[in-house]
């Protein structure tokens, strides 16, 4: 098998003699066929091709192949955004009356998704802390639960999944574990490895990496038996009324079944399929990812470290840092390091946090994290402004809390920067 560096700069397209160096933009809707029985036998997936770009394109399929091959999958699809790479991954599994196992250190987008809008589809969910004991994980499946979601890195919290056991206890249950890969990227973990059964991406941090295309991307394993689950989940097992009958998981099988019925039915009805144009933008942040990530986390550890001797911290937080609480997480899952963001507090409060972001010159103040660009966000005062200082606690967002998203800019002139806001502060 090939190595990632290797993966991120070839996979998913070897051009034939002659053919493009880059994967083309194939920048159409639409793709013609001599008979009408040969486009019929594409509608009744008998064969393989392209008809209509809402259900597949040439450009996202090539850089779902290489996000594929990076996460040691059988396969991969592309979406429009991570929300929407997210939301599909789970409601492939999961219908009204049905039920989700949440780790709850994820993103506040995915929590909103499974705890509000998915509950107004009728899918209900429990949420336990990342940290929660055997028993008390094994206690939040019902007989409906589908799957078990939790992130590898949590975007913000930063605590680190113990991705082993989770995946344990959903095996132990009939159920496949979901998890989002977004800030460790394949570079540092490859969840497949520790027993994830799917892996979601939003490949608009890392993986573009350079702030240019919202995106998003599942991943299957292959590993998970549908068959020998046939009741929890009729989607994948019996017959698909809306595709002629089809079976997915006979048809296609424990490699295929997941992402193909994701593209033909999913797809096919709510149309979340990113542009060709931002299909190629992510691969050429993908082309970089092995050289992006160690400098980002080389980056990141150093500013963790200097937050944490200066005098004006309060307290830092970043899981490769000796004495986070998820420092042997991190050892174990993220041995090369772990991510680019950092968190920490100022001993002066919320009007320090402020005070000091404002004074910064290299990082911009800006919601996004994980590009090249450093960046720095104050929940307090930004996307949480609307909570109370006892919310926020309850939150895990103190009123001091600043996120830096670390950029891959200078080392030198990044700490020099924080050195001077930190002073002003
Ligand atoms: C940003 C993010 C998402 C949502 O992705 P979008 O591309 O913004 O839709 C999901 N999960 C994690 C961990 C994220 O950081």
């Amino acid at each position: 098998m090939k190595k990632q560096g290797t993966i991120c700069v070839q996979g998913g397209y070897q051009p034939e003699s002659g053919a493009p160096r880059q994967i083309p933009i194939i920048q159409s809707t639409t793709y013609p066929y001599a008979t009408a029985e040969e486009m019929g036998k594409l509608f009744d997936l008998e064969t393989e091709g392209y008809f209509y770009t809402r259900l597949q394109n040439p450009t996202n399929d090539a850089v779902a192949r290489k996000i594929c091959e990076l996460e040691g999958g059988t396969a991969a699809m592309l979406t429009s955004a991570g929300q929407a790479a997210t939301f599909l991954a789970l409601f492939n599994l999961c219908s009204c009356g049905d039920h989700i196992v949440s780790s709850s250190a994820i993103y506040g987008g995915s929590y909103n998704l499974i705890a509000v809008t998915m509950k107004r589809m009728g899918i209900e969910s429990t949420f336990v802390e990342p940290d929660c004991t055997d028993e008390e994980l094994a206690a939040a499946f019902r007989p409906n639960t589908k799957c078990v979601f939790g992130e590898t890195i949590a975007n913000p919290a930063l605590a680190v999944l113990d991705i082993q056991r989770f995946a344990e206890a959903a095996h132990a249950h009939g159920v496949p574990l979901i998890v989002d890969n977004t800030f460790a990227t394949p570079i540092n973990c490859r969840p497949i490895q520790w027993g994830a059964d799917i892996v979601t991406h939003s490949t608009t941090k890392y993986m573009d990496g350079h702030a240019a295309a919202v995106g998003g991307a599942i991943v299957d394993s292959g590993n998970f038996d549908w068959m020998a689950h046939k009741d929890k989940f009729p989607g994948l097992t019996t017959p698909d009324e809306s595709y002629h009958g089809v079976v997915y998981a006979e048809r296609f099988g424990n490699g295929g079944a997941f992402i193909t019925k994701a593209t033909a039915q999913l797809m096919r009805d709510l149309g979340c399929t990113p542009a060709p144009m931002n299909s190629f933008l992510l691969n050429l942040g993908l082309e970089s990812l092995h050289v992006r990530v160690p400098r980002h986390c080389e980056n990141a550890l150093a500013v963790a470290q200097y937050l944490q001797d200066h005098p004006k911290v309060a307290w830092v937080n970043y899981p490769s840092l000796p004495g986070n609480p998820y420092y042997a997480l991190a050892q174990k899952y993220l041995p090369h390091g772990s991510c680019g963001v950092v968190s920490f507090g100022l001993k002066g409060g919320r009007e320090s946090a402020a005070r000091f972001m404002e004074k910064l010159h290299v990082a911009s103040i800006a919601t996004h994290v994980a590009d090249a660009h450093s960046c720095v966000l104050h929940p307090a005062g930004t996307t949480h402004r609307q909570m109370t200082d006892a919310e926020l606690a309850h939150a895990g967002v103190g009123p001091d809390l600043v996120r830096l998203s670390v950029g891959i800019e200078d080392i030198d002139d990044i700490l020099a920067d924080i050195a001077q806001a930190l002073e002003q502060a």
